[in-house]
């Protein structure tokens, strides 16, 4: 075996892996309750699956009944999706209009390239160290601690030392390496694009609204399974998994286009990230499973609502934020301890950007309080909570 160098590098409060909605939440979260704290990301873009992955839709705020349910980092990061762009929100909550008709919820399209640049100076402004290109490989778990965080980047081998960790991957890679019981998710196949075609340009020359001019274009299934032919579920287990979904996206858009006057469209942007919505998640100290609306929560770090059905309201329990298998250690985002119909109500943007905020407040409480995560006293996690604006019951 290769004997490969290690390079020491700085020791962090709180590091937080993975770049995207739910990491930048979480960092922020962290860096606002005084600890020092590095982002690290694998790709060179912020927003994950928001940005790379081509979703320019964040969903609701709401409750789809006219009650706000998200406030804190996941509204401060809707109103910086549409800053720098074209798009907004409806009057009702504060924007000049979304350019789509009859629809009313506290919800906006936007500029997935846009947000990405406007994350990278929100981090600057909230005193977040960012690193860019660096893949955290292996945590360094030890009597249930996690000590630190290995990583590959283009200058070698390097090792973070960490008091607190939170794992914002999108498939929970920390975790699992930890050994934090997961569960796999299954996806219908789906593939996005955007693209221009010579109508929308035109109507764009005419109108100077920008909206049609970047259309989303569909290969396989919406997220109901509407368009799943072929009846799979896939899942990405490997790296062949995601090799053959984006080989298969590739080849059904260039199918497509094939069949189209070549003269008549332009793709601006094709995904760089695998459109999988459920990779892998953490089986935590409860598991939100979405059938508990209306119900209160001791322990709940936020509420939110049901994007895809109005006036459907939870708490977000703080129970799915970690295992206590390692102490230090939280899950934040689309990886959370949700199954079945919780996986689907938590893994979406708004909601994201809520665990985020929730783990990072926790772990920069942690190191404040010197605690665990199992040990921490909710009550002041909820109260560093509410006194950021955010709602935690309902
Ligand atoms: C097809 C599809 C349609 C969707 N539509 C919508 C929609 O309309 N509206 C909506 O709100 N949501 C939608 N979603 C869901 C939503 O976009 C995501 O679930 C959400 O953005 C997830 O955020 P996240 O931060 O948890 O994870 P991710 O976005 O997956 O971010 C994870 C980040 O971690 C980085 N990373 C991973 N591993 C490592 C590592 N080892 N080291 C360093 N960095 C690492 C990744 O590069 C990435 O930047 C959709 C999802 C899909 C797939």
């Amino acid at each position: 075996m290769m004997d490969i160098q290690v390079k020491q590098m700085p020791a962090y409060d709180v590091i937080v892996v993975g770049g995207g909605i739910a990491g930048v939440a979480a960092a922020v979260a962290a860096a606002r309750g005084g600890a020092k704290t590095l982002l690290m990301e694998k790709t060179v873009t912020l927003g994950g699956l928001a940005t790379q992955g081509l979703i320019s839709w964040y969903e609701p705020l709401c409750d789809g009944e006219g009650k706000q349910m998200i406030h804190g980092i996941a509204e401060e990061l809707i109103r910086l999706s549409v800053k720098y762009g074209f798009e907004d929100m409806p009057h009702k909550w504060g924007g000049v209009g979304v350019p789509r008709a009859n629809y009313t919820r506290y919800a906006t399209h936007y500029s997935p390239h846009i947000f990405a640049l406007a994350l990278i100076r929100y981090l600057e402004e909230n005193d977040v160290a960012l690193r860019f290109d660096t893949l955290a490989t292996y945590p360094d778990v030890e009597d249930g601690i996690c000590r630190g965080i290995l990583v590959e980047t283009v200058g070698g081998r390097e090792y973070f030392p960490a008091k607190m960790v939170i794992d914002a991957t999108g498939d929970a890679t920390v975790c699992e390496r930890a050994g934090i019981p997961t569960e796999y998710g299954d996806n219908f196949f789906t593939y996005i694009t955007h693209e221009l075609n010579a109508d929308d340009a035109q109507k764009l020359a005419e109108s100077g609204n920008f909206c049609p001019a970047r259309r989303w274009r569909w290969t396989g299934s919406d997220l109901f399974g509407n368009g799943n032919t072929d009846n799979k579920h896939l899942q990405a287990r490997t790296a062949d998994d995601v090799t053959a979904y984006m080989v298969r996206g590739g080849r059904t858009v260039l199918d497509r286009l094939e069949q189209e006057d070549r003269f008549s469209r332009e793709i601006l942007s094709i995904p760089t990230m695998p459109q999988f919505r459920k990779i892998r998640r953490i089986i935590g100290e409860s598991e939100f499973n979405g059938t508990e609306h209306d119900l209160h929560i001791d322990n709940a770090v936020g509420t939110m609502g049901d994007f895809r059905k109005a006036g459907r309201r939870f708490e977000l329990p703080y129970t799915t934020l970690y295992n206590k298998a390692v102490r230090n250690l939280y899950a934040a985002g689309r990886i959370i301890s949700a199954k079945g119909d919780g996986w689907e109500i938590t893994r979406v943007i708004p909601v994201a950007a809520l665990s985020g905020e929730g783990a990072g407040t926790a772990a920069a409480l942690c190191v404040k309080q010197g605690c665990d995560n199992h040990t921490l006293d909710v009550a002041l996690l909820q109260k560093a909570l509410t006194d950021a604006g955010n709602r935690i019951s309902l």
